[in-house]
């Protein structure tokens, strides 16, 4: 690997090997990310392998049908945020998986685009929810320059191949004072600590916890300081960021015990305390010409 994938560094420290793959911390932007991060063709297969996409996670945007289960609430919660920073005019969700968001703000008012690498859930939000759906990257889809309002990506950047690239597209596709918001998960969370205390203390050997928070998919694990720092040097300036539920639950894509759900669920309502939750949303503005 030739450096770091955000800031070109060659300094950084191996986090944890596990037989999913190391995952290091680069010493000079302090960005987690995954040693041999996952891209090219291994990247786009992944997305068209329609197991990958049909586990519970993902299917409950394909169901979306109780507004009290996760993802409703989380996605509405962005939405008014969203329109408190910026009126509904044009929105673009990167990764929209089966539509389930962009039917959301299309009902409070905006006017909803998607890209969706997975060609059979672009599929599905086109047939069966009628929306604006292009299979295939956002960089593939060139949108013209300054055209939306908005921008959303749930649950996406941590899976990005080079999100330098990609933020690099999306703030150009974005209007001057435009919102991007970004959903993932906070590296710095005290359920992530805590995980890793108790990693050190089993000395190396739980390796399925690791393989917990570094699920096989994910390639990059932000902060609120290293998403900042990357969102700042792309072009945006931080508007807001708020904390979430880990919502342990829902990860259901790996066996979790019910006692590690419960005592998750407690570590993570203790990190409300001192602002550590697990989840974070980040409101970032295109900086006005
Ligand atoms: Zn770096």
């Amino acid at each position: 690997m030739a450096g770091c994938y955000i800031c070109g560094s060659e300094r950084s420290r191996s986090l944890c090997e596990i037989p999913t793959g190391a995952i290091v911390r680069c010493l000079d932007c302090q960005t987690v990310y995954r040693a041999a991060v996952v891209a090219g063709a291994e990247y786009n297969r992944l997305y068209q392998n329609q197991a990958t996409m049909e586990t519970p996670f993902y299917l409950a945007n394909k169901m979306a049908a109780n507004p009290n289960i996760e993802p409703m609430p989380t996605f509405a919660r962005g939405l008014k945020r969203l329109a408190q920073l910026r009126p509904p005019g044009r929105l673009l969700d990167v990764g929209c998986s089966y539509g389930a968001f962009m039917v959301m703000a299309q009902k409070a008012g905006w006017n909803v685009a998607g890209v969706e690498l997975s060609n059979f859930t672009a599929q599905f939000a086109r047939e069966e929810r009628r929306l604006d759906v292009y299979s295939g990257t956002v960089e593939q889809a060139a949108y013209p320059d300054g055209h939306f309002d908005a921008v959303t990506l749930w649950d996406v950047i941590e899976h990005l191949d080079n999100p330098v690239a990609t933020l690099k597209e999306i703030h150009r596709i974005m209007a001057p004072g435009a919102i991007l918001l970004v959903f993932t998960i906070n590296q710095e969370s005290l359920l992530t600590s805590v995980g890793h205390m108790l990693y050190r203390l089993s000395l190396s050997r739980w390796e399925h916890l690791m393989t917990l928070f570094y699920y096989i998919h994910h390639n990059f694990f932000f902060s609120p300081r290293t998403i900042s720092t990357l969102l700042t040097r792309v072009g945006f300036e931080i508007a807001d960021l708020q904390f979430g539920a880990a919502n342990v639950a829902r990860w259901r894509i790996v066996p979790i015990s019910p006692l590690m759900i419960a005592g998750s669920n407690v570590i993570d309502l203790l990190a409300t305390l001192i602002n550590r939750r697990y989840r974070m949303f980040i409101y970032a503005r295109k900086t006005p010409a």
